[in-house]
């Protein structure tokens, strides 16, 4: 097993590659420099924790890529008093990332293997601040609504309305939207009554599956086949 400063070297390195590639706020950067991406992958992927790609996590799911993270991450301009809701809480990388850079974390995951796993590693990282609650996240949850900042981490065919809703006025929703093989990544932001959305880039997510989103009933996923994530 490498050593911590090697860990800590390819963490650095990968921060370095994100810079390189474009992103700019040095506060994300650093918590892709910090945030030990290679607790968040099974054991026999460690090796690639500091590639830039995304990997399989089980369940026919992934850890998002890097570069994606950072990207939408970036996209959120959090402020240290925001209040945050992810939708897809996966391995809980992007949850850990996103815990340095506001008040609070809402995480939503739908298998609840992958909820509990993520719960474990927020403890023994001693990540504070993010709840992780089992359920569909295309309705979001109301109990905590509005958000300042809404990330999505898996494909929907339309933006969900029940997020849109939950926004704060000033409020960003980052999500990737369109068909299941290609989607663009796009950021809403909510002025009062009025929706302004923008796209960073094209991407292409597993899929986000609930009532707000990809129905189960319309499809039939064969296994195994959700296990993509790529950006340009
Ligand atoms: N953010 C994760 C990370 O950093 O590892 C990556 C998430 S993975 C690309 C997408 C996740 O969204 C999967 O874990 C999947 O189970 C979850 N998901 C899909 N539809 C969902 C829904 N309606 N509600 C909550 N989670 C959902």
């Amino acid at each position: 097993m490498p050593s911590s400063e090697a860990w800590s070297e390819a963490a650095n390195r990968l921060a370095r590659e994100l810079a390189a590639r474009g992103i700019r706020d040095t506060r994300v950067l650093q918590r892709i420099a910090t945030v030990p991406r290679q607790c968040f992958v099974p054991p026999e992927l460690e090796d690639n924790a500091y590639f830039d790609g995304a990997l399989g996590i089980g369940f026919g799911q992934t850890i998002s890529q890097p570069y994606i993270v950072a990207l939408m991450t970036e996209a959120a301009a959090l402020k240290p008093q925001d209040r945050v809701l992810e939708i897809g809480t996966g391995s809980g990388y992007q949850a850990a990332i996103l815990s340095g850079l506001c008040q609070s974390i809402t995480s939503i995951e739908r298998i609840e293997p992958l909820a509990r796993a993520a719960e474990k590693r927020f403890r023994e990282l001693g990540l504070k601040h993010i709840e992780v609650h089992v359920g569909d996240g295309t309705l979001g949850w109301p109990d905590g609504a509005p958000y300042d900042a809404i990330l999505v981490t898996a494909g929907a065919p339309t933006a969900p309305e029940p997020l849109l809703e939950q926004l704060a006025d000033g409020g960003r929703l980052v999500v990737p939207v369109g068909p299941e093989d290609a989607q663009s990544l796009l950021v809403y932001e909510r002025h009062g009554e009025q929706v302004r959305s923008r796209k960073l880039c094209d991407c292409r997510f597993v899929k986000l599956i609930g009532r707000a989103g990809w129905k189960p009933e319309e499809f039939n996923e064969p296994p195994g086949s959700a296990e993509r994530e790529s950006s340009p």
